[in-house]
């Protein structure tokens, strides 16, 4: 009776002991793989090699509408270049693609408001306008936990009401290759080439695919020629540009 306790007690501490160490094994392997990975280094620096330099050229890509099921591609490309881009969400498309509006969040990308169901804001009245955007800004705040700085008004649609209720400084654009009309990846890439200079802000949409694919084009052309790829908010702090609310910014040249 005796002996079989002490078989019963001595295997269940040969049990947990093994257990232990076993625990502690896998402790210090992951601890070795994270080191080995830079995972601790990149935990520790978010962002830190994507800095924007001032003195250098800047243009901000901005996207329309989304996200959608080309966003992704998009992404992919501007982490591909370590590359920024302000993407004006709808608050519909939020809770569909909550996932990709929390991947556009890790990448450094700065996520704007550009209203919840994309109505003409100028033919609201004040509490359909504050609606509009007040309901996209909870459902970011649900989402990536903060709201929009920024916000875009739909069709660029502007008059002193809309101004009055945004609440939020109104980030328009200076180039646009129209890709919602043409859906035309080589005039889309073509006209940004050709147009889009230091401190400009370009307008796509990431709902079409052919936008996705001008972008993944032009993500590689624009860094070739000199630019840094970042955010609107980083654009106008590079050029010193206290963006305030209710005011219209299109472009932040020098
Ligand atoms: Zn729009």
């Amino acid at each position: 009776m005796l002996r079989s306790f002490l078989i019963v007690l001595l295997t269940l501490l040969l049990f947990c002991d093994y257990e232990l160490v076993q625990e502690q094994f896998a402790d210090e392997f992951g601890q070795i793989e994270a080191i080995l990975s830079g995972e601790e280094e990149s935990e520790e620096m978010p962002g830190a090699v994507s800095k924007v330099d001032p003195n250098k050229p800047m243009i901000a890509l901005t996207f329309d509408d989304g996200p959608g099921k080309y966003t992704g591609q998009i992404l992919d490309r501007l982490e591909e270049y370590d590359a920024r881009a302000s993407f004006f969400v709808l608050g519909i498309c939020v809770d569909e693609y909550p996932e990709v509006v929390q991947r556009m969040q890790e990448l450094g990308c700065e996520i704007g408001n550009h209203t919840t169901n994309h109505k003409r804001l100028t033919t609201l009245d004040t509490q359909g306008i504050v609606d509009e955007l007040s309901q996209t800004n909870q459902r970011l705040q649900n989402v990536i936990g903060e709201e929009a700085a920024l916000m875009r008004p739909p069709y660029g649609s502007v008059n002193e009401q809309v101004e009055t209720c945004a609440n939020m400084p109104l980030a328009m654009w200076s180039v646009d290759p129209m890709d919602w009309e043409n859906q035309n990846a080589d005039y889309i890439v073509n006209h940004v080439l050709q147009n889009a200079k230091d401190g400009d802000v370009v307008i796509m949409h990431d709902i079409y695919e052919t936008s996705a694919q001008a972008t993944i084009q032009l993500i590689p052309a624009l860094i070739e020629q000199g630019y840094q790829l970042v955010t609107v908010s980083e654009l106008a702090e590079a050029r010193g540009v206290e963006l305030q609310d209710g005011t219209q910014y299109f472009e932040f040249h020098k």
